[in-house]
C-alpha cells in the first residue's frame, strides 16, 4: 500500500477555486477513517461548495 498522504493530515485544500492549485492542505489532525479534520469533514458533507466558491460581495438592493 502506498497512499500518498500528506503528513496523516487534513486533506482539505487551502487554495480558492480559481487559484492555482499550491497543493497546501490543513494538516490538521484527521478523523478517524477519512481524509479531513473535523471541521472540515464536516463542512464536507455539509455543503462541498462552500469552500470552492469565489467570495462575491452581495449587491444591495436598491
Ligand atoms: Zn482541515
Amino acid at each position: 500500500m502506498s497512499e500518498k498522504h500528506v503528513g496523516g493530515g487534513c486533506l482539505w485544500p487551502m487554495w480558492g477555486h480559481s487559484e492555482t492549485p499550491n497543493h497546501e492542505y490543513c494538516g490538521a489532525k484527521r478523523q478517524e477513517g477519512q481524509s479531513y479534520c473535523a471541521e472540515h469533514y464536516a463542512r464536507s458533507i455539509r455543503n462541498p461548495e462552500e469552500e470552492t466558491q469565489t467570495f462575491v460581495p452581495r449587491k444591495i438592493a436598491a
